[in-house]
């Protein structure tokens, strides 16, 4: 019996999506990213030594227990993946990231689930309230899978496994760096959970000083997101269907501020 048949209704491809550091080089010109650390308080030291081999946690640069969950996402237009077509097909199938290509099945990175770890995108497809609820899936009824989280051991490893070496590394290195700074301190020191934004700019000039890439490669990929970003703010400004007006104008600011502070960079480095 099939379990699963796809109806290509793209609901999926509706919110953005995340991306490992070398997925980020590799489609540097096909989507325009932002970094977002993800931190939640624990108020136990048992909770929060369950949590924190899950994520990155720096509990010595904060006066509480707090883990910190690193993601480069592809910002979207509101509405959808810049790479939904208007027949609602991928654009870039073939190369698409892991996590599109492991749809329906997904790793979970929201720091609030984060235990349940590999999960087929069933549960929500349950909630009717969920716009965004998959309609492929062709259970009979819902005995087929369990709806509890997996393993923590498994979903451990998992959770840890879904992002290269490379990507936690880069992506730790640079919270470190920016962990006491004002910003984040206050906002991390202030609130219980919440999430900070990167501009892709810091983070690629944060790239280059460390060696990470070279010059050569930092002003492609500026030029390249710059690109992206503008591409963006095209497709926002053609869009009919675009009616999350208080979202849009979000991320429109944005995407306005990453193409400021690229072109700036663009504009220091030697040509
Ligand atoms: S939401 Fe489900 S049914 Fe719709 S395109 Fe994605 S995988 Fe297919
Ligand atoms: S890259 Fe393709 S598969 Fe992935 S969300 Fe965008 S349109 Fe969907």
């Amino acid at each position: 019996m099939k379990y699963f048949d796809c109806n290509g209704c793209g609901k999926c491809c509706k919110s953005n999506i995340s991306l490992t550091y070398r997925e980020m080089k590799k489609h540097i010109g096909n989507f325009p990213f932002i970094g977002t650390f993800s931190f939640l308080t624990l108020g136990t030291n048992e909770e929060f030594d369950k949590k924190k081999n899950t994520f990155h946690f720096l509990s010595e640069s904060f006066s509480k227990n707090v883990v910190i969950c690193p993601e480069i996402i592809s910002l979207t237009n509101s509405i959808k993946c810049v790479q939904l077509g208007d027949d609602n097909k991928c654009k870039i199938y073939d190369s698409r990231p892991s996590v599109c290509a492991l749809y329906p099945i997904r790793i979970d990175r929201n720091i609030h689930d984060i235990d349940q770890g590999l999960l087929f995108e069933y549960e929500a497809s349950l909630k009717p309230e969920n716009p965004l609820a998959c309609e492929g899936w062709t259970f009979p009824d819902n005995k087929f899978i369990s709806t509890q989280p997996s393993e923590t051991d498994k979903t451990l490893l998992l959770n840890r496994g879904q992002y290269d070496k490379d990507t936690i590394d880069l992506l730790s290195g640079y919270f470190e760096s920016m962990a006491m700074s004002d910003r984040f301190q206050s906002k991390i020191e202030g609130n219980k959970t919440g999430t900070l934004v990167i501009y892709v700019s810091d983070f690629l000039v944060y790239l280059s000083k460390n060696e990470y890439i070279n010059q050569i490669d930092l002003n492609m990929l500026v030029i390249e997101q710059i690109k992206a970003f503008e591409n963006l703010l095209r497709k926002m400004n053609v869009s009919a269907e675009n009616t999350h007006a208080e979202h849009s104008e979000r991320i429109i600011n944005l995407a306005e501020v990453n193409i400021r502070s690229l072109k700036r960079i663009a504009l220091m480095s030697p040509s």
